[in-house]
């Protein structure tokens, strides 16, 4: 009788486990495990193809006590739209790979869509602030912004092929993109700051991603409050 040969004997071994990071000598550390995250981010903002960007040195300083900084944040100029066109940015976004590529999302997939024949195409994103080492609101003595973790981007006012440019606490504007916009910032980002919140964006919209307990997120940007023409 022959013998079993040896590949059938292993056909009958158990087969290992796969147990992900069972096996992993260390975990990562909290810092490496965000580096991970954010290189997927840049990894998906890359792969979507959705953008123009480009991948820029970090960027750093100290705002009061705290550290401002990204490792690897994009110069976006961009946002690339499903039908061929464009979307500038001016001027550029510099910002960390999540929120730039959340942005582009939001303009390619919430915004551009939103417009009417009357509005015209969008053309252009007129960008009041993305990385910027400073407290919040500028205020001396204020907690660091989130521009200064390259987490923030702030929009002044979007331009229109047939509607021109339209700012963002201007009193007459396309209620369809405006509403759409307002509704979609809310969904996309963790915070949505614009005329109606407070003083400090009175004529911009401020968005970005902060990270906070259970969740909560702000969303206070009441174009109700405003007064209509
Ligand atoms: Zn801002």
């Amino acid at each position: 009788m022959p013998l079993p040969r040896p590949a059938a004997l292993d056909m009958k071994a158990p087969l290992p486990v796969a147990r992900p990071g069972a096996d992993r000598a260390s975990v990562p550390t909290p810092k490496a495990a965000v580096a991970d995250a954010e290189q997927a981010h840049c990894t998906a903002l890359i792969a979507a193809n959705i953008a123009t960007f480009e991948h820029t040195a970090s960027v750093s300083g100290i705002s009061g006590e705290a550290l401002c900084g990204d490792e690897a944040p994009v110069r976006m100029t961009a946002v690339k739209l499903a039908d061929g066109g464009s979307v500038e940015l001016r001027p550029v976004v510099v910002a960390r790979c999540e929120i730039a590529l959340q942005f582009a999302r939001w303009v390619r997939d919430d915004l551009a869509p939103a417009t009417t024949p009357h509005d015209g195409a969008l053309q252009r994103l007129e960008i009041a602030a993305s990385y910027s080492c400073r407290p919040r609101n500028h205020l001396a003595g204020a907690r660091l912004s989130e521009h200064g973790l390259a987490n923030a981007i702030d929009v002044r006012a979007v331009v229109l092929s047939r509607g021109g440019r339209v700012a963002i606490n201007d009193l007459v504007r396309p209620a369809m993109l405006f509403g759409e916009m307002r509704r979609s910032a809310c969904a996309r980002f963790t915070t949505v700051l614009g005329p109606g919140a407070d003083a400090a964006h009175a004529d911009h919209l401020h968005v970005d991603l902060a990270r906070r307990r259970n969740g909560y997120r702000i969303c206070q940007w009441d174009p109700a409050n405003e007064p209509m023409p």
